[in-house]
């Protein structure tokens, strides 16, 4: 095992399942203690507690709503209460509710905005004062390829994702100065449990039309977390990382 993050304290949003839970495991991996949160996968949630801890390091699940900010707030200061500290803060949960513009309704906006976007404001804003006090710091923050560069039929979710990109490039900019450094990464297309349930000649055209010529994994996403989160990168901030096998490459 690892000890790039030996001593590290981790909070990683919306860990049940896919990529959250992929970078919970990775950051163990490399001797992070990890909190993480989920909303309704309950039984995922506590699965993972139970495999992160048999990892040798202190994990603990919170069910706790991203989107809501007193609740952000409430689990930041739990966090803290149980870990000691928090040096590391990955805000990954989302959601995605597509369709054309047309069709879309206030609330299918609303909501993506406010789970994807918000959540990553409630989040960063709770743990705020905490970072300032360490003068230590890494954000890393989930955004997506198509917050870069859109998507038909999903004016909501690159919305909320090209959101976060000028989130975490101000949030670089105001607390640089305090060793705080916050980055985003921006996946293509990753193949979890989601994936697996599309029309197989589908996936495949994805597949065939990205340069690498394969869909990411969950591990994919996490080894740049790991990256972002350690002091390998400690000269990099403000910065939007692509992970997406060469998809976005203009
Ligand atoms: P996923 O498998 O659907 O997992 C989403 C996670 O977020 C779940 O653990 C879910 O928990 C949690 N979550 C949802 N709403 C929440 C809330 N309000 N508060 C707390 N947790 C909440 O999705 P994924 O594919 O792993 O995606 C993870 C992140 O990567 C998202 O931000 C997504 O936009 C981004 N991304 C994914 C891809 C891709 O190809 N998969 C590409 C680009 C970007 P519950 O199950 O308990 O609700």
């Amino acid at each position: 095992m690892s000890q790039l993050l030996l001593g590290k304290n981790a909070l990683v949003t919306g860990a049940s399942k896919g990529i959250g839970k992929g970078i919970a495991i990775e950051l163990a991996k490399h001797g992070a203690n990890v909190a993480f949160t989920y909303l309704s996968s309950v039984e995922k949630g506590q699965a993972l507690e139970a495999e992160l801890a048999a990892m040798g390091v202190k994990a603990k699940g919170y069910r706790s709503d991203a989107s809501d900010f007193k609740a952000a707030e409430e689990l930041v200061n739990t966090i803290i209460a149980d870990f000691g500290s928090l040096e590391i803060i990955v805000n990954n949960a989302g959601i995605t509710k597509d369709g054309l513009l047309m069709r879309m309704t206030e609330d299918q906006f609303n909501d993506v905005v406010r789970t994807n976007l918000n959540s990553v404001f409630n989040v960063t804003k709770a743990a705020l004062r905490q970072l300032l006090k360490q003068k230590y710091g890494s954000i890393i923050n989930i955004t997506s390829v198509v917050g870069v560069r859109g998507n038909a039929g999903q004016a909501n979710y690159a919305a909320s994702k090209a959101g976060i990109i000028g989130f975490t490039k101000s949030v670089a900019l105001e607390l640089g100065s305090r060793n705080i450094r916050c980055n985003a990464i921006a996946p293509g297309f990753i193949e979890t449990e989601m994936t697996a349930v599309l029309d197989a000649a589908v996936v495949q055209g994805w597949r065939d039309a990205i340069p690498l010529k394969r869909g990411g994994t969950p591990e994919d996403i996490a080894n740049t977390v790991i990256f972002l989160a350690s002091d390998l990168s400690s000269y990099i901030t403000g910065q939007v990382l692509n992970v997406d096998g060469g998809m976005n490459t203009a």
